[in-house]
């Protein structure tokens, strides 16, 4: 595709764009129409070793970047990203799939992670401590960690990168980022505007693309890198903790999900439907904190899945360039696995109420309907799973204690939403409920503000907030005698 954010598809080492050191390549799609939009260049191990490189050189230890410094490079990529949403938007979209507004409104968001950052960077300034264990006079200096692997996933082109590096670079950490290879034309687009607009030092953020293997595991063996920040899956966070595990590598970890969604027979149902589509049908359904079991109390069951299926059969499918609620799946495998949970769902007993029986589908696009199942049990794939798709799964509880203990009856921890008028029984089952983000009558996800992150195996450390600002820093005591 065209764009002036797209004048260069190489990786970015050392200041400078750079060609794949043997050339290969890998195609980028638009998932709406199936057309290959761009060749990126596929990076080599030495390409990574190469970053890596470059990111050392950029790191200062004994003569750090002053908090000034680093608040301007903060700022700088806030405005350049504000300033060309439209442009970074329509490249999220043809290749996330995305809606064009919600895409747009992506980048704002990234914005306000480097805003926020830049705002409250003084968190990371030096302090002394008031008493004097041992007679000294003890300073905390907030160190940068080191060189930083970012690893990113497709879901959030823009926003997920947003959050690590505005941290990252909050600390002074120079940074080797590697997108998904589903989207790795939005990272690029941010790259151009670093380069062109912040003046930042080279090396302090390197682009490296292609084979997650091949840069997984670079990343994970190379000694100059301390950290590892990752949003992904569950399965491949769990093999970057075993293969960094012998240099005791420090991992951020932002995985998988399966939130629940409660509504108690005292809610608002028609705000409970109204947050339950917001946050459901965001992304196509493709994000970790997105709804995945509505559970329902026994007795509002009925009326809330009838108020539920007319809004649903409501919305609008399509390629996310025209005026659509939902654009595509982000390729094959993920439309398959909601056709497979809704057919597995339908086949063990529940009842379509919204969408396509999955036998009418011809599954030539990538457009899957957005549906309603009711009557989901323990035995359902869509239970247990994460389905990742515009796939509402209903499940009814009878009492407090059930939904709690339905809620809680996942390896995941990352969000949940409960929806009830009663405040005592929202501090309840909130402090009750083993997950980061409990969204009581509301079905909102993480804002630049609140530190948001996993408990279990959805996993470990804070991105946004004070919190996540101090995921890239080691705090280092000197004891001073007299
Ligand atoms: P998803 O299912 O969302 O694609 P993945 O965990 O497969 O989640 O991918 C998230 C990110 O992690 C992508 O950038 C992907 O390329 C990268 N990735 C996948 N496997 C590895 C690995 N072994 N080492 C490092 N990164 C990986």
């Amino acid at each position: 595709m065209e764009s002036p954010l797209l004048k260069n598809l190489h990786g970015y080492v050392g200041g400078r764009w750079k060609d794949s050191g043997d050339g290969n390549t890998f195609d980028v799609f638009n998932p709406a129409t199936g057309e290959v939009i761009a060749r990126v260049a596929s990076m080599t191990a030495e390409d990574v070793n190469a970053a890596i490189d470059a990111g050392s050189q950029a790191l200062r230890l004994s003569n750090p970047y002053s908090l000034e410094t680093r608040k301007g490079w903060l700022e700088g990529i806030r405005d350049a990203l504000l300033n060309n949403k439209e442009e970074v938007g329509r490249i999220l979209c043809s290749e996330h799939g995305k809606p064009l507004k919600e895409a747009q409104g992506e980048v704002e968001y990234a914005a306000g992670f480097f805003d926020y950052a830049a705002k409250h960077i003084q968190a990371l300034d030096s302090h002394t401590l008031a008493e004097k264990p041992k007679d000294c006079t003890w300073t905390v200096h907030y160190r940068p960690i080191g060189v930083t692997g970012l690893i990113t996933p497709w879901n959030f082109p823009i926003g997920m990168i947003a959050k690590k590096l505005s941290a990252a670079l909050a600390a002074g950490c120079p940074s080797v980022i590697k997108p998904a290879s589903e989207t790795p034309l939005t990272m690029i687009a941010l790259f151009t505007l670093m380069d062109e607009q912040v003046d930042m030092p080279a090396g302090m953020v390197n682009l490296v693309m292609g084979k997650a293997s091949v840069i997984g595991k670079v990343l994970c063996e190379h000694p100059d890198v301390t950290m590892l920040s990752f949003t992904g899956s569950t399965e491949v966070g769990r093999k970057l903790l075993i293969d960094t595990s012998d240099q005791v590598k420090k991992l951020a970890l932002e995985l998988g999900g399966n939130a629940p969604f409660i509504v108690f027979e005292d809610a608002d149902l028609d705000a409970a439907v109204t947050n339950l589509l917001g946050n459901k049908f965001r992304g196509g359904g493709q994000t970790c904190v997105c709804a995945n079991r509505i559970l329902v109390h026994e007795k509002v069951v009925e009326a809330f899945g009838r108020k539920l299926a007319d809004k649903v059969n409501a919305m609008t499918v399509g390629d996310g360039m025209t005026d659509v609620d939902i654009g595509p799946l982000i390729n094959k495998s993920g439309y398959d696995k909601v056709h497979r949970h809704v057919s597995d769902a339908l086949d063990k007993g529940a009842t379509l109420m919204a969408g396509r029986h999955p036998s009418e589908l011809t599954g030539k696009d990538l457009f899957y309907p957005p549906t309603v199942v009711s009557g989901i049990t323990r035995e359902m794939a869509c239970y247990k799973e994460e389905t990742f798709g515009p796939l509402v799964p209903m499940v009814s509880f009878g009492s407090e204690d059930e939904a709690i203990k339905v809620g809680n009856d996942t390896e995941f921890g990352l969000a949940a939403y409960l929806f009830t008028a009663d405040s005592e029984r929202a501090q309840r089952v909130a402090a009750a409920l083993r997950f980061g983000h409990v969204g009581w009558n509301t079905g909102t996800g993480p804002t630049p503000e609140a530190p948001f992150g996993g408990m279990k195996a959805s996993g470990i450390g804070r991105e946004g907030g004070l919190e996540g600002l101090f995921e890239f820093v080691e705090a280092q005591t000197v004891p001073r005698g007299f």
